[in-house]
Formats: C-alpha cells, structure tokens, sequence
C-alpha cells in the first residue's frame, strides 16, 4: 500500500490525538530510519529518547528473540529469571534498592507518587498529603502524572486532578522553600526537564532540594525517564551531581524499544511504604521486556556506550553552539552529553524547521517554549552529528 493511502487510513481508523509528520516509517538500520517509499533518514529523535542502541543491534534483536521463544509472558505472581537479573542490573548501577517495573513511563510516575503517599500515610496515618512539582515540568499523560505536570495546557480540560500538588519554579530554590509545609511528603522533578524545553537543573538546585528533603523528612523523586539511561554521559543523569533520590522513574531508553518503566527507590522507602495489595501490574516486567532491559545494561557496559557519549555529546554541544554564533535566530543553547536544545525567537517556529529538515532527511523533534531538541541514539558517531549540522544549516532562517 502507498504511503497516501496509508496515511488516510490512520486518520480513518486512529483517534487523532497526534499531528502526524507526514512519512510512513518502515524499518531502520543504525541509526538511521527508512519510509515506505525507501526514503532514508538520518534519526535525531530515537523515537523520542528511546533507541539509544539505534536500529537493528544483531546482539540486543538476538536476546528479544530467544526470549520469545522461551517465555514470553507468566504474570507477577510467580518469579522468572530475566525480570529478577534486570531489577538486579537496575540497583546495581544506580546504587538505590528496590525495583517495581512497569509498562511506560506514565506508570512509573503513578508508582513514584503512590509510594510517597503511602510513605508519608504510614508515618503519621494522615491522608492530606501535598507534593511540591516544577512548573514546565512534563511527567505524562494518565490522571495521576498529569497532576504533577506543570503544562496548563495539557492538565486544564481533566482538572480536578487527584492529590494536592504545588507548583514551584525550576531552579529557583527559595520557590521551592516557600512551598513547604508539614503536610508536604515529596517533591518530584525532572534532572533535566526534557518536553519543557531541555533545562538541566543547576547542581545548587538540586543539592538544595535534596538538603530540603532531608530538613523535613519528604521524599525526592527524581524523573529520568528521557534524560537517563546513559544520555548525559552518565547512567542516571543525577549521578554527575552527586545526588541521589529517594525514589527515581525509568522509562523510554530503559527498553530500547520495548514498552517497559521503572520506579525504583532506597530500602528505607520500600520498607516504609508499598506492601502486598498496594500495587500491581499485569505486564510490569514480564520476562519478555525484562530480557531487553538486562541485555541493554549488558550492552551499555560491554560496549562502554557512556563514555562513547561523553565524547560525542561533548562533540554535538560543540557543533550546536558554533550553530548558535552563526544563525541569529538562535536565541539558547542548553543541553548535557546527547540531550541537547536550541531555542529559537518566537518569529522563527520550530516545528516549520523540523518539518522542512525531515524533507531532507532528518529526524529532530521539538520541545516546549520554541525548541528544537537533540535526542538521538546514543551509538551516533561524529560523521552523524556533521551531517544533521549540514541539513540544519539549510533548512535554518538566515
Ligand atoms: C516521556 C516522559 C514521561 C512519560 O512517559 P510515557 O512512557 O510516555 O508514559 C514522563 N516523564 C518524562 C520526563 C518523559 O520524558
């Protein structure tokens, strides 16, 4: 079938909740991307933060197919192999305890906030708990994230919204201390806000909310779900600020593909909050995306994908900021290791630019408050990063 006539099938079939580009993807190799018309891309966006290994890894393809063959699916009521060596995997490279998967990152935030409520309910038996969140904060789309996400746009037409949650402005920390009260049990923050628009918290930020945290006994929940995962050079983005959550959301590059979160937290936390009954998932985990999450972290370290990123994010931020000394219209750069923004004046919308550099065969997707954003798979090498400067340079307003 045609890519037009594919095309008017999905708006005749599919709720339109997305403005679609319009391009019928087919399979990708590397990191790049094929349409149905045999039109190859250049992938900047990873299915937004996901394919950090790219397309196609023989060794990571090997391991999904094995495990269909096995096992592909038991429930959580009894234990399997490849979900308990992940949750083990997870711990031991973010030094936090205990693992509870699920199936996307909106999951995982619902987790996140339920083991703050039932951690701070367990303490003092009180069910009017507040949770302090960031405005232009992005933590997904399910009732309870949406509650915690400060995007007026998104939340408006669902409000009321469950929980008592404050908004206070990212790295502005006295924002955050006038917020506080006895009732408050967390606050909940992405490292780098990514859908806001790629704004990495200032480490003062951070270690001041941490210290708050600890001042009043409230959890820290740090979202990493698109800045995680090896994408600022190190495997959880808060560990280059030597600052460690109390509870942390996984997602997106977790997978590589498959639709797999996490909320993972410290003992102290799990011990003072979800017990049996309290929470459950049918899929969460199960043995087939478990497998894709233990050979990702194989994989991450075998092939030392951090320090790889290190270098070519350190590459990438070079060539983005000689960019941003050429062309006018860029008003910011911001961005750490392979997550990375440019914001433009308003007079200049990104989505035009990101529509026109698909024409020419690059994938970059866009973030909040006019930014074009940086998010590829993490095995791009510099001959990748010169071509997306070359199409970007034609396709920018001079
Ligand atoms: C994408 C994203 C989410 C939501 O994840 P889904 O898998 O789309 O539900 C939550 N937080 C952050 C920071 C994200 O980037």
């Amino acid at each position: 079938m045609g890519a037009e006539i594919l095309m008017n099938e999905a708006e005749s079939h599919m709720l339109h909740t997305y403005n679609r580009y319009p391009v019928v993807l087919d399979h990708g190799e590397g990191v790049y991307l094929y349409d149905t018309e045999g039109k190859k891309y250049l992938d900047f966006a990873a299915g937004i933060a996901v394919q950090a290994l790219g397309y196609g890894d023989a060794e990571y393809n090997q391991a999904l197919k094995a495990q269909i063959d096995k096992l592909l699916h038991t429930s959580n009521l009894y234990y399997n192999q490849p979900t308990i060596e992940a949750a083990k995997k997870i711990c031991d490279v973010s030094g936090l305890d205990r693992v509870f998967f699920t199936n996307s990152g909106t999951e995982a935030i619902e987790g996140a906030i339920k083991a703050a409520k039932k951690y701070a309910y367990t303490k003092d038996g009180c069910t009017d708990h507040e949770i302090i969140a960031m405005n232009h904060s992005f933590h997904g789309r399910s009732l309870g994230a949406l509650a915690v996400t400060g995007n007026a746009h998104y939340r408006e037409p669902f409000e009321p919204l469950p929980g008592i949650v404050k908004f206070a402005d990212y790295n502005d920390l006295d924002s955050v201390k006038a917020l506080v009260n006895e009732k408050t049990c967390a606050i909940i923050m992405e490292t780098i806000q990514g859908e806001g628009g790629i704004l990495p918290a200032t480490e003062e930020f951070l270690r001041g909310v941490k210290e708050l945290c600890q001042k009043h006994d409230m959890l820290l929940i740090l979202d990493e779900i698109q800045c995680g995962m090896g994408r600022t050079g190190a495997m959880f983005a808060w560990q280059e600020y030597g600052v460690k959550p109390d509870i942390m959301t996984c997602a997106k590059a977790l997978g590589c593909g498959v639709p797999v979160g996490a909320f993972v937290m410290t003992k102290k936390v799990a011990q003072g909050s979800l017990k049996p009954g309290d929470h459950g998932t049918t899929y969460g985990g199960n043995p087939f995306v478990a497998a894709a999450v233990s050979k990702v972290f194989d994989i991450f370290e075998e092939r030392k994908i951090t320090e790889h990123v290190k270098k070519i994010g350190t590459y990438l931020d070079e060539q983005l900021e000689q960019l941003k000394s050429e062309f006018d219209c860029i008003a910011a750069h911001r961005g750490k290791g392979l997550i990375q923004g440019l914001e433009f004046g308003s007079n200049v919308p990104v989505g035009e630019i990101s529509a026109k550099a698909l024409e020419r065969g690059l994938i970059l997707i866009t973030a909040g408050g006019n930014v074009l954003r940086f998010v590829p798979p993490l095995v791009i090498e510099k001959e990748h990063v010169d071509e997306m400067i070359q199409i970007l340079k034609a396709v920018l307003p001079k």
